[in-house]
């Protein structure tokens, strides 16, 4: 009797080792991509429309312009 009691507690630490590893080894999705939007952030010019970084465009109020151009354009 107490083989099978040491042979059934084997089983479970083997299924139990065998999930956590499973768990380990699975590849997690989305860690290895990196968030483009977060580094290209694109905002359109408010005026003609054409999309820009946010970081290469002007704010004015809530609004991004490709240009001052645009931007003095737009105002009144
Ligand atoms: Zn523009």
């Amino acid at each position: 009797m107490n083989l099978i009691r040491v042979l059934i507690i084997a089983l479970l630490v083997w299924l139990a080792y065998r999930a956590i590893r499973g768990m380990l080894s699975k590849p997690r999705p989305g860690k290895a991509r990196r968030p483009e939007s977060l580094s290209t952030d694109m905002v359109r010019c408010q005026h003609c429309g054409i999309h820009i970084p946010k970081h290469e465009a002007l704010p004015r109020g809530e609004h991004y312009y490709c240009s001052p151009e645009h931007r003095d354009l737009d105002q009144g």
